[in-house]
């Protein structure tokens, strides 16, 4: 009697997973989101042995033009599938350049009961020793896992499993690019074997809605004598809030936070994250924030909060007046 192997959907977005090069030799000179999905299938014969998967081509974008109509179109393509009965896990194909955005989106928004697993590929699916094939593979393997349910958006790359909240790309170019530097990844894959080592944080909060409107949130870094011209500008064009890339734990120069106390002063949310691309900034001690000591956006890297921020200011722009809201919204997920 044959079993019946789990319906897997693969949502493709593009990516360098779909990527291709008249040369293959090159791994970094090539064509980001050209291969369809359907040939990214067919391209690894295995998964017919793991699932049985249907994928469908939502986009085919390089991710560093990633716009926020896709997050939604993802999202309601999540949400389509999910709702079919047999459907038993999720999985997106993506670039790996803005990756960790998409992926603290989905952790952020998706309360999808199913497996939602990102996977994409340091290397062009024409390079030699494409990465590609084995990342998608690894991933169909984790969202049929019955182990990788109720674990919350998971990104799959490099025979490691990692939280979506929590992985970072770290590298320009190496085939292990994607790291988890504070919570270290949370399994691995290993041929048919799907491990969890550990399970992800206790984050009981509920999902935040998808936006139907953006607001402005924008990054600044801190470094030498920087200029206060940016953040003046961008105030006055409308921006709600802004997360900080601060030096070190969390510092911030005189020049920025003097501009700064003024955009918070107009009730534009701060949030200081670091620049360094690992660790918690610290909280500032009780009272609660206050005047240039402006809230921390914890271990979160600086696009990962502003993904945060942009969720939590979509639905409570006011948020930038209340920092003691805003210190919780950021300890709570
Ligand atoms: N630029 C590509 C992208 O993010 C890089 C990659 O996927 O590795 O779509």
């Amino acid at each position: 009697m044959s079993v019946l192997l789990p319906r897997i959907v693969v949502l493709a977005t593009g990516g360098t997973i779909a990527g291709s090069s008249a040369n293959p030799a090159s791994s970094a000179h090539y064509q980001a989101a050209t291969v369809p999905v359907s040939q990214l299938v067919q391209a690894v014969p295995a998964l017919a042995d793991v699932a049985r998967v249907e994928a469908e081509q939502v986009a085919q974008v390089d991710s560093k033009d990633m716009m926020f109509d896709l997050w939604r179109m993802l999202a309601a393509r999540i949400g389509y599938w999910s709702a079919q009965d047999d459907v038993a896990g999720i999985v997106i194909t993506h670039g790996t350049d803005t990756l960790e955005e998409t992926a603290m989106f989905l952790h952020l928004t998706q309360a999808c009961p199913l497996p939602v697993v990102m996977t994409a590929a340091m290397r062009p699916s024409t390079s030699l020793s494409a990465d590609g094939p084995l990342n998608l593979l690894d991933a169909v393997r984790v969202a049929a896992s019955p182990v990788a349910v109720g674990k919350g958006a998971l990104v799959v790359l490099n025979q490691q499993i990692h939280a979506a909240r929590d992985v970072v790309k770290a590298h320009t170019s190496a085939v292990d690019a994607f790291h988890s530097p504070v919570a270290g990844p949370l399994g691995f894959v290993q041929d048919t074997y799907v491990h969890f080592s550990r399970t992800p944080g206790p984050d009981q909060a509920p999902r935040l809605p998808v936006p139907a409107a953006w607001p402005l949130v924008e990054i600044v870094a801190s470094y030498a004598q920087p200029g206060r011209v940016g953040i003046d500008a961008m105030v006055a064009a409308g921006v709600l809030g802004f997360v900080v890339a601060a030096a070190g734990n969390g510092s911030v120069h005189e020049t920025l936070t003097a501009a700064l106390v003024d955009a918070a002063a107009c009730g534009v949310a701060v949030a200081r994250s670091s620049r360094t691309g690992a660790g918690h900034v610290a909280i500032p001690a009780p009272p609660r924030p206050a005047g240039g000591v402006f809230v921390s956006a914890g271990d979160l890297n600086p696009y990962k909060a502003r993904v945060l921020l942009l969720l939590a200011l979509a639905g409570d722009p006011s948020l930038g007046r209340d920092a003691a809201r805003l210190q919780a919204l950021f300890e709570r997920y």
